[in-house]
């Protein structure tokens, strides 16, 4: 039988149920903890906010916790992805935003691994809409796009597990991460510095890693600990 996610992450009658507010506790302490570290990469190729933007979002989030996890999961992300867009200024405001209401408008009534990955890659397209962008650009795509399409690759092949399927999707954005270093940045402010920023580390696809890895880490502990529970 096809594993989902624990019955906790799709019960409409309990709201969003642990999984959500696990995942998004650790989302926003990450941002938080890392947002010097997000700053100073955007300062070498941008105008050095990506990092407080994130802080900001994550700060946001925090204090609508309540009110998210009272929601089913779909409506939460969308209306997770509406409080990004109202509270972050920059681009990656309204790109975070996109992607997490296009993630809980296509989130499936049966959450397989299958059926998630068809919602992210539904959410990656969107950031591309919002940004006019595409992979290769140097932007949060590089990592998006390749970590969507491993995801859904890993889940099209006959063994359908969901740890196998992230893992392979964090290996596509580590990959993605460091392959957009040397490219030169032609979208979002990265593009004024043109040749410049060839060999810098682009600060969206930074915290579009460092955010997948943290999803991945707790639904992987969440549904460990459910299989382990009596
Ligand atoms: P701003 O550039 O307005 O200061 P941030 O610093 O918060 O906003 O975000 C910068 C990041 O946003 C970039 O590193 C890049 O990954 C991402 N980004 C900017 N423009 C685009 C775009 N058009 N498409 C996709 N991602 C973009
Ligand atoms: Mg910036």
């Amino acid at each position: 039988m096809t594993p989902m996610l624990p019955r906790s992450a799709t019960s409409a009658e309990a709201g969003t149920g642990r999984l959500f507010t696990a995942c998004l506790d650790a989302v926003c302490a990450e941002l938080q903890r890392r947002e010097s570290e997000l700053c100073a990469l955007d300062r070498a190729i941008g105008d050095g906010d990506h990092g407080a933007n994130l802080a900001r979002a994550a700060h946001a989030l925090l204090d609508a916790k309540q009110e998210l996890s009272a929601l089913p999961l779909a409506s939460a992300l969308e209306r997770a992805g509406v409080l990004v867009v109202m509270t972050v200024g920059g681009a990656s405001g309204p790109l975070y935003g996109s992607f997490l209401m296009a993630l809980g408008r296509s989130w499936p009534l049966q959450p397989t691994p299958h059926a998630i990955s068809g919602a992210l890659e539904e959410a990656v397209a969107a950031v591309g809409r919002r940004g006019r962008s595409t992979e290769g650009e140097k932007t949060m795509l590089d990592v998006l796009v390749p970590a969507a399409r491993a995801f859904r690759e890993s889940t099209s092949v006959g063994f359908n597990s969901l740890s196998s399927a992230m893992a392979s999707m964090l290996a596509a954005a580590d990959d993605g991460f460091e392959a957009a270093r040397p490219l030169r940045a032609t979208k979002g402010r990265a593009a004024y510095v043109g040749e410049r920023s060839i060999g810098h580390l682009d600060p969206g696809a930074a915290s579009a890693r460092l955010c997948l890895h943290v999803v991945a880490r707790v639904v992987s502990d969440q549904c460990q600990r459910q299989e382990l529970a009596p």
